[in-house]
């Protein structure tokens, strides 16, 4: 108990300070990256977790493959135990020299098939799976209402994970996990971007406070064209994790944005300020999955002056590539 409410006040300074920093100083980041940082050649991201499948099993839930100059990472691992294993064999793509995962925060829509994963991956490779990239936050307790049951799967899940024989690695700032790719780490909250599910709360020493998702992370390539951005529910916000890329991997355009950005039900005047955001970011691909929501994808295609072939809602299999930019297979074209 002690241990978790010392992580929310180490997590709220940390925020704290950088919003200092960042209004003190306006323009310069305490966390810039140098204008030589890296970037990557080449940078593939297939869909393997979300609702609208051509091939393979859709599911209220995010994964992706992140493919990055020979280097292989899966962000989120989709909803059910199941999920990810069948649609990458369903697509033909073999998980099994994927080392290192991460998990964009606790819900169970993104950490359902972890140890599946890791437990069906490493009899072929015992480094498969093996280590987890996770914020502080992740293993907070939660509940729905209090006197209610523990509503943080990745507390009954960790031992289990651990147990299989992997390791998790909290990030609690930004870190290039390879050349030209960073994780956020928990990202601040500059704009009121309030793009979590209501009701759920962490459990501290003084009670139950509101469940605003602090470890919501997302992962930063930066490319000759600029950066992309892979989200997975977008909790900390799309516009506020896009500022925040901007920041750690140099202030490119961010031009593309890849996962779910949590703006299914967002009022008109959101979807509007956002679009207008992503359009000022310099927002050339959308691949909208998951919990954008599929009107939202047609929103912001039209207030940021997209078309159906670059701002598209995700299936199972769809694909964004730097070179040849998003294939969405033959429902969503
Ligand atoms: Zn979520
Ligand atoms: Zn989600």
């Amino acid at each position: 108990m002690r241990l978790s409410v010392l992580v929310v006040r180490v997590i709220t300074a940390s925020v704290l300070a950088v919003n200092v920093a960042a209004s003190q100083a306006p323009g310069v980041s305490a966390t810039a990256a140098p204008p030589t940082a890296h970037e990557v050649k080449s940078l593939h991201i297939t869909v393997l977790s979300t609702m609208l499948a051509d091939a393979g099993i859709g599911e209220w839930g995010f994964a992706a493959l992140v493919e990055v100059d020979g280097h292989r990472l899966l962000f989120d691992t989709g909803a059910r135990p199941e999920t990810v294993l069948q649609n990458a064999r369903d697509l033909g793509i073999d998980l099994s020299n994927v080392t290192d995962v991460v998990l964009s925060h606790h819900h169970a829509d993104h950490t359902g098939g972890l140890l599946t994963l890791r437990r069906e991956l490493a009899k072929g490779n015992a480094t498969a799976v093996s280590r987890i990239h996770v914020a502080p936050g992740v293993f907070l307790s939660r509940r729905r209402a209090k006197g209610d049951q523990e509503a943080n799967p990745m507390i009954a899940l960790k031992p289990l994970v651990e147990a299989a024989g992997s390791i998790f690695i909290e990030h609690r700032e930004p870190a290039e996990l390879v050349p030209g790719v960073w994780l956020t780490g928990p990202v601040p909250r500059r704009h009121a971007e309030r793009n979590w599910p209501a009701g759920v709360s962490i459990v501290t020493a003084a009670g139950l406070v509101p469940d605003t998702l602090p470890e919501d992370m997302s992962l930063v390539i930066r490319t000759e064209k600029g950066l992309v951005v892979v989200t997975g529910c977008g909790h900390a916000g799309v516009i506020n994790t896009v500022e925040y890329a901007q920041d750690i991997a140099g202030h490119q355009p961010a031009y593309a944005v890849v996962g779910g950005l949590h703006l299914f039900a967002a009022t008109d005047e959101t979807l509007a300020w956002t679009a207008q955001r992503l359009h000022d970011a310099g927002l050339q691909y959308l691949l909208g999955a998951h919990c954008t929501g599929i009107e939202a994808v047609f929103r912001i295609r039209q207030l940021a002056g997209l078309s159906r072939r670059s701002a598209v809602v995700a299936a199972v299999g769809s694909s964004f590539d730097s070179a040849r930019g998003i294939d969405p297979l033959a429902l969503a074209q």
